[in-house]
């Protein structure tokens, strides 16, 4: 899916689904934009094994739309800041061969975070990247990063859509009224994650970020620390399903990092691969729990006993 309006990127990117994938894209802007969504689009346009990219049928789309294919990797800051080694890790691995198909996207999040180090340790693979590798840097702003980076990059630069584009979208993923919806969009200037994130009382990404936070946590945090983040989700079910998934999903993204560099986030592979098993029996039994803070508090115990 493309980002709603930008019209002017959806062109590039046409071009991009012809053929013309370069091999260095920067996304830019601020968040809520929808840079997240276009990096994923993308990275489903160089793995679609289809014949119109990205078909949204073959098996490269399907595992790219759920976030396992081996050949896209996110990289993103385990702190405040994207390290030098950690991209010293990445342009090692980009040049091994890709395991499904003829193509690796490596997604940089928070790029902007690296410090001149780390840009300068990246610079070395985009001036002579691997056969097949497609970069895409997300960035708040591309000012931020060294000109001799921007200048190896096709940057697409995201901007809010109109009003009556973003209130339309809105409208269809969200049950609020058309006044709410308004007014959040004029708060947000039509940012729209920023406006359902008003909307929903929650953060935007939330859960992805929260299913992160958890993991962090399991060695830094008391079982009641965790608790009180899982707090506001009590009564929404859709919310506690998609939060095991973000957690799987999560997990996986480790356990596949793992196959070539440190696990992160101080946990072992053994404990990874338990605390996946454990997850996947709290998503069957969510289903017909019906207390939520039970479940909740067994997902802390489980988590923290690892
Ligand atoms: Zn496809």
């Amino acid at each position: 899916m493309l980002p709603v309006g930008n019209k002017n990127i959806a062109s590039r990117v046409a071009a991009f689904q012809r053929g013309k994938l370069p091999h260095a894209i920067m996304l830019e802007g601020e968040r809520g934009l929808g840079k997240h969504t276009l990096a994923q689009h993308i990275a489903s346009i160089a793995v679609c094994q289809g014949a119109s990219a990205p078909c949204g049928e073959c098996r490269g789309c399907h595992l790219c739309g759920v976030g396992s294919h081996p050949d896209v990797v996110t990289v993103s800051p385990d702190g405040k800041q994207l390290t030098v080694d950690k991209i010293r890790t990445l342009r090692q691995n980009a040049y091994l061969k890709p395991t499904l198909c003829d193509r690796k996207v490596y997604i940089v999040e928070c790029a902007d975070t690296m410090n001149n180090s780390a840009q300068n340790a990246l610079l070395k693979v985009l001036e002579e990247p691997p056969t097949g590798v497609v970069f895409i840097l997300l960035v708040d702003s591309a000012d931020s990063m060294l000109p001799t980076v921007r200048s190896r990059c096709i940057t697409l630069s995201l901007t809010p859509p109109s009003r009556d584009e973003a209130a339309e979208y809105i409208a269809s993923v969200t049950d609020k009224s058309a006044a709410e919806i308004d007014t959040a969009l004029a708060d947000a200037k039509n940012n729209i994650g920023v406006a359902l994130l008003a909307l929903s009382g929650k953060n935007v990404g939330g859960l992805a970020h929260l299913a992160s936070e958890l993991l962090l946590d399991i060695n830094n945090s008391t079982s009641y620390e965790m608790l009180v983040k899982l707090k506001p989700y009590e009564k929404d079910r859709a919310a506690i399903d998609s939060l095991l998934s973000e957690l799987l999903l999560r997990i996986s993204h480790l356990l596949r990092e793992g196959c070539y560099t440190h696990i992160k986030e101080g946990l072992t592979r053994a404990q990874l691969i338990k605390a996946y098993d454990a997850v996947v029996e709290l998503k069957k039994s969510a289903n017909s729990n019906a207390n939520t803070m039970l479940l909740f508090t067994n997902l802390c115990s489980t988590l923290k006993s690892l």
